[in-house]
């Protein structure tokens, strides 16, 4: 998990550098397979990357296969 600790440090960087501008963007979410509708992955993304809602292909253990995964909440 190198690239999640300079992540990390950027934004410790940044809330030093201006502690009332910058806030936290990492959020937790959850990815839930489309096919079935199980929620199988959670994760944390960037919301400053990704604003939009995030679709990823991921091994779906109850359909037994890869499937397309979206955000959730
Ligand atoms: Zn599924």
């Amino acid at each position: 998990m190198y690239e999640k600790a300079i992540d990390k440090d950027e934004e410790i960087h940044q809330i030093c550098k201006d502690t009332v501008e910058v806030e936290v963007v990492r959020v937790n979410i959850t990815l839930a397979c489309t096919e079935c509708k199980q929620r199988n992955y959670t994760m944390t993304k960037d919301k400053k990357n990704h604003p939009d809602r995030m679709e990823t292909k991921k091994y779906c253990r109850f359909c037994k296969k890869h499937t397309t995964h979206k955000e959730t909440k």
